[in-house]
């Protein structure tokens, strides 16, 4: 393996999935590689280290370790840092990721206790796992090596190299929310998981929100703990040690999405969508199947939308496109269903001979064709009930090349800290509300729509995902990892980091 060039140690990335995804088809295994934002930020930076990506590839079926091997070595060489797999037993799935991780942890941080199943089986699952893991990382590291851990999947990372006696400098983002401690608390492993965060050395969230309800968790085990610093970055001082948290949003690659939405494909899309529905105003949403969206309260807005403005029907069209997710989990297939009898019963209500008041497509579309409904739509409707980022209200403004697209978002998605000024923002719990501001949207003027949707854009470029990864590496990483690439390193922290970190 080739060593950093500068002598520093290597960045070691783990997720839970490795960027790619293998799946058995007959005979054969197909893989495909990952191409998110995340996989293009974070390659250069690995590959300038030698750096190392550990993860689960993705198989639900026992695969030979040899044949593995035979798979990722060539994807290791074309992206220039090698890829580590951890193989998960299918009983490890069904408890790890989709029990203690899917059904325990996501929905309890995104503040719907409801879905929330506590079953100490998932919890054993996720510590056997996570040691693995780290088992795995200790392995192929070193202790000048720099960790990097990705998400609610794998928080217990930092201590099971600890109990390993591996003494390593680890960071670690949370892409989803973090609750505030009356949420939290309820978890019944809430210590075991404090205690773990705390075993990292860096701690980053998505909103200056998510860092104070940490650091308010953490205060309930530990009283005497001391905060100093201000700004996005702290110091969290415990008898048993420091950890550093920051606040900072991820984001996608703006240069990327400009240019899949100046393709032909997103140019024939547009032109696609604008021939069928002629002048009528085109509003979309972009989800993934999942309850903490919104997709049900939207489309009752919707609904009362219609039934409440008579004049609006057939001047206006709902595209909701919907990706399949966690089809093993069962809130995920009742969710499609409810969703899937929503949608017939708004068109059965309110369709006419020449119009169909809502469209509904349940499957993934190819990036472009994407940008291309981004690119059309004259309205994004973005309303989580709670969530990280949100990275489909970025999407939508960085393809809205023209400028004159509106941004409604739910003030519960962490987009909503970033986008504030430009975006229409609404309570996604109050359908009477939402609906009131589908109706605004429509009447909105172009001067306003333009100066909204210029400041958005402005802002989504600012801060992309290179801004991320840079600041993400600056803050957790500090001085001794100063010879990372230097990059243009905005100024999110507002004084040098150093004085921070000292
Ligand atoms: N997406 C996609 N194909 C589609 C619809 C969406 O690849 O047909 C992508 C979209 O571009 C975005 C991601 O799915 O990058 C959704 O990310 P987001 O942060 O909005 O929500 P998440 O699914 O991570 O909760």
């Amino acid at each position: 393996m080739k060593d950093n060039p500068n002598g520093g140690g290597r960045l070691v990335v783990v997720s839970n999935r490795l960027p790619l995804a293998l799946r058995r088809e007959g005979d054969t295994w197909r893989f495909e590689a990952g191409s998110g934002g995340l996989v293009s930020a974070l390659g250069p930076v690995l590959k300038d280290r030698g750096g190392i990506w550990v993860g689960w590839p993705g198989n639900r079926e026992p695969i030979e370790r040899n044949l593995l091997r035979h798979i990722l070595g060539p994807i290791s060489k074309s992206s220039g840092y090698r890829l580590i797999p951890v193989t998960l037993e299918a009983e490890e799935v069904k408890d790890y990721y989709e029990g203690f991780a899917n059904a325990s942890i996501w929905p309890l941080f995104h503040d719907l206790q409801t879905e929330c199943l506590f079953y100490p089986r998932f919890w054993e699952a996720y510590r056997a796992v996570n040691s693995r893991f780290a088992r795995v990382v200790s392995r192929h590291s070193r202790h000048e090596d720099f960790i990097w851990v990705h998400d609610y999947h794998l928080m217990n990372l930092a201590l099971e190299l600890k109990k390993k006696d591996r003494e390593r400098r680890c960071a670690f983002f949370l892409h989803i929310p973090f609750p505030p401690p009356d949420i939290f608390l309820k978890l019944p492993w809430r210590y075991e998981v404090m205690e773990a965060l705390a075993a990292f050395d860096f701690v980053g969230f998505q909103t200056l929100r998510d860092r104070q309800n940490f650091q308010a968790c953490l205060r309930a085990f530990w009283p005497s703990s001391r905060i100093r610093g201000r700004g996005p970055v702290v110091r969290i001082s415990r008898d048993e040690g420091d950890v550093i948290a920051g606040a900072l949003p991820i984001s996608i690659d703006y240069g990327h999405f400009e240019t899949l939405a100046r393709s032909e494909m997103a140019r024939e899309t547009q032109k696609a969508l604008r021939q069928t529905h002629g002048d009528r105003k085109i509003y979309l949403g972009v989800d993934r199947l999942d309850y903490t969206k919104g997709v049900l309260q939207r489309l009752e807005a919707y609904e009362r939308t219609l039934e409440q403005n008579e004049e609006l029907r057939e001047k206006v069209v709902f595209v909701q496109i919907l990706v399949p997710s966690r089809e093993g989990v069962g809130a995920y297939s009742r969710l499609r269903d409810e969703i899937a009898q929503t949608v017939s019963r708004i068109n059965g209500r309110f369709a006419t001979t020449g119009w169909v008041p809502l469209i509904f497509f349940f499957r993934s579309l190819p990036p472009e064709e994407l940008a291309g409904f981004y690119r059309a739509a004259d309205v994004a409707v973005v309303t989580p009930l709670r969530d990280g980022m949100n990275l489909v209200a970025k999407e939508y403004c960085t393809c809205q090349l023209d400028n004159d697209g509106i941004l409604i978002l739910s003030e519960f998605a962490g987009a909503a800290g970033q986008l504030a000024q430009g975006a229409l923002l609404v309570n996604p719990h109050d359908i009477e509300g939402l609906s009131k501001v589908l109706k605004e949207a429509f009447f909105m003027d172009l001067k306003d729509r333009r100066k909204r949707m210029r400041r958005l854009r402005q802002i989504v470029k600012r801060r992309d995902i290179f801004w991320w990864v840079d600041n993400f590496l600056r803050a957790a990483a500090g001085k001794a990892l100063r010879d990372f690439p230097p990059g243009d390193l905005a100024p999110l922290l507002p004084q040098p980091l150093e004085r921070h970190l000292s």
